[in-house]
């Protein structure tokens, strides 16, 4: 097992040099087994599948008919859109909601957000638009298609039609979706902040190879905690996370700030839930045999990190 170490705080309790560290583990292992009861039934007893799905790429798509369950207008949320039948999934909305209102309070007033979900058709108009636009520009059908794809998602290859992803721009560019994105102070502060929200700068300027597509400094995936800081540390995109978790007997273990530690692994089918975890949660990949992203949470009543009982003192003090 691999861990990853990553800038979450440090735990409160390291023991200093000469103290006994096997004693001291077993002390807390011995605490640990204690509260363990005190766990609530329900976190025990299942395994919360999320409905949403780690990967829609070009090589992971999802049926033309898919809509959605939950999607609800961000413009009746309290969010600055370009359009108000501009809809997303309700969890991922009520965080973008949280997040600009925490943009606004640090002075930027101007976002706008432009587009959200997607149907299958209204991204085949956009696609189809996109070829055309190439073909009128001289290129031949072939290229135009090829080019295209990199800008334009091939439909039922888009994230938007998942209800988990949005773009944002900002009204002093007229809510265009171009490179200035970058520079604006709503971009920048996106690219710093989202993950704080669960949102991942989904197709960042270096990774085109592997996702695909172009850089957009404007598209943003909710992905949810810990996934969203994990990315943003480790400066990973998703394609780049599935690898690094699939890779046998590779597991993360992270503690975010509030000191809930989380373990984080690939499974090829849904696991069982673990009377020591305080909940687990899985997240397919992608489509049907792609397996899970299994996130184990770990807490105790006093709320301490418990990732130095796992990844050894040693590690963690050096
Ligand atoms: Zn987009």
């Amino acid at each position: 097992m691999v861990y990853i170490r990553t800038g979450a705080a440090a735990p409160q309790s390291c023991p200093k040099e000469g103290v006994n560290v096997k004693k001291k583990l077993s002390v807390l292992l011995a605490a640990l087994l204690l509260l363990a009861p005190t766990l609530t039934a329900s976190s025990v007893e299942q395994v919360e599948l999320n409905p949403n799905r780690m990967l829609y790429n070009p090589w992971n798509d999802m049926p033309a008919d898919y809509v959605p369950a939950d999607l609800v207008s961000l413009y009746a949320t309290g969010i600055t859109v370009s359009l108000a039948s501009i809809r997303m999934d309700r969890q991922a909305a009520s965080f973008a909601k949280a997040m600009f209102d925490d943009m606004v309070k640090d002075g930027i007033t101007n976002y706008l957000v432009v587009s959200g979900y997607r149907s299958y058709e209204t991204q085949q108009d956009l696609h189809r638009k996109k070829i055309q636009q190439y073909i009128a520009s001289g290129y031949g059908e072939a290229e135009a298609e090829a080019i295209a794809k990199t800008v334009v998602a091939v439909p039922g290859t888009s994230e938007h039609q998942s209800g988990y992803a949005m773009d944002v721009s900002n009204t002093a560019q007229g809510g265009t979706l171009s490179g200035n994105v970058e520079k604006s102070e709503v971009g920048r502060w996106l690219r710093e902040n989202a993950w704080r929200y669960g949102y991942t700068l989904r197709y960042p300027n270096d990774k085109t190879e592997l996702t695909g597509i172009i850089y957009e400094p404007w598209h943003f995936r909710f992905v949810g905690a810990p996934h969203a800081q994990i990315l943003y540390e480790r400066g990973l995109c998703l394609e780049e996370y599935i690898t690094l978790l699939k890779e046998e007997g590779r597991s993360i273990l992270f503690t975010d700030g509030e000191g809930v530690t989380y373990e984080i692994s690939y499974a090829e089918t849904l696991p069982e839930a673990d009377p020591l975890a305080g909940g687990v949660t899985a997240v397919a990949v992608a489509g049907e045999g792609s397996g899970y992203i299994v996130t184990r949470s770990h807490y105790n009543r006093l709320n301490t990190p418990l990732r130095w009982l796992s990844a050894g003192c040693a590690e963690r003090c050096a």
